[in-house]
């Protein structure tokens, strides 16, 4: 069961719910959202009765029974869309965000050259890691603060928002100072410890799809950092391990459609990692679009041959350009089908 709280209830009327509910024989859980107290009760109970008696009190706006594991995150508890606000912009709404910029940060140079492209040919957000999940420990593993550092110059330049991925719960706070939106790798999406603490960072996060998690396992992960406190995740299809060797991962486009079925929150492709070869960006770009994602995080470099990490799947500036061009007309069809219909009269 989820019982929200009007805006207005105060601390007495919560903690009588909550009573009420342990009463029941229910464990209870409250967070303090950014409007509304909403208290999530778990256990075995006598649920219809539970309901009927609280959504009886004046301060109670709504108590649903749930029957989805994942409980805030699912469609049951909020049939609409969630619209999560940062730096200006919005996502899960009208607006379509593109965000652009290479798969890591190697030099003033290069990011600033990056952003200043990808900005002038449409893109919302910058991406760039600072911090790298790298297969291989020799690998280049990012500039860490040396980074952030350069993409808060970036985001000075360009007005760009910036995103950038998190590894450990120990970097939330420091990454948290410089990014607008905190990406969790597909390799940390059941890094719980990580989940929990970005219930608390005060930023929205992208939670990407593990290579290998089901889509029940990434609403689940969700649920983490919302059940922790921040209600505003944006999901992430980056592309699954399959027996397919063609493709770096699956892109399990339908994914898009599936999750936009269970979930309120947010949901955006990542054409680049799901495929992990250049000429299949633009073309997984624009089914993103049809299927009606929020948005896409595409990898774009200056010079991809010269990337230090997945220079094969990054587009050029000119690529970019050019995808860009040739989204618009799907674009154009995607605001159209996000305008709400007019009010009957
Ligand atoms: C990335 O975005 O550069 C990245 C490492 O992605 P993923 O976690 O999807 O592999
Ligand atoms: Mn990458």
């Amino acid at each position: 069961m989820i019982i929200s709280m009007k805006p207005d209830a105060r601390r007495e009327e919560i903690e009588y719910v909550c009573e009420r509910i342990r009463e029941y024989g229910y464990k209870v859980h409250s967070i303090q959202g950014e409007q509304r107290v909403v208290i999530g009760a778990v256990g075995v109970g006598d649920v219809t009765a539970c309901l009927e008696s609280l959504e009886a009190l004046p301060y109670v706006e709504k108590a649903v029974r749930i029957s989805a594991p994942y409980k805030f995150v699912s469609k049951e508890f909020n049939p609409g869309r969630t619209v999560i606000s940062f730096d200006g912009l919005t996502i899960g709404g009208e607006e379509f965000v593109m965000m652009a910029g290479p798969c890591s940060i190697e030099n003033e140079r290069q990011i600033m050259e990056t952003a200043t492209a990808v900005a002038e040919a449409g893109a919302l957000v910058l991406r760039g890691g600072a911090f790298k999940p790298r297969t291989s420990p020799y690998d280049f593993q990012g500039l860490e603060r040396e980074g952030l550092k350069l993409l808060a110059k970036a985001r000075e330049a360009t007005g760009l928002a910036i995103i950038t991925e998190v590894m450990s719960d120990r970097d939330v706070d420091l990454v948290a100072e410089y990014a607008d939106v905190l990406q969790i790798g597909a390799r940390n999406m059941q890094n719980f410890a990580l989940l929990k603490t970005l219930g608390k960072c005060g930023r929205p996060v992208l939670l990407k799809r593990g290579m290998s998690s089901t889509i029940k396992e990434l609403l689940m992960s969700a649920e983490y950092v919302v059940a922790h406190g921040n209600p505003n995740v944006i999901l992430c299809e980056r592309g699954i391990r399959t027996f397919e060797t063609a493709t770096r991962n699956t892109c399990d486009i339908a994914a898009v459609s599936v999750l936009n079925e269970l979930t309120h929150l947010p949901v955006v492709l990542d054409p680049s990692h799901a495929t992990g070869k250049r000429s299949l960006v633009p073309p997984l770009a624009r089914a993103g679009v049809a299927i009606g994602a929020d948005g896409l995080l595409v990898e774009c470099h200056p010079c991809p041959e010269k990337a230090v990490s997945d220079g094969a799947q990054s587009l050029d500036i000119a690529q970019f350009r050019q995808m860009m061009r040739d989204l618009q007309p799907y674009l154009e069809l995607w605001r159209a089908s996000r305008i709400p219909e007019p009010a009957a009269v």
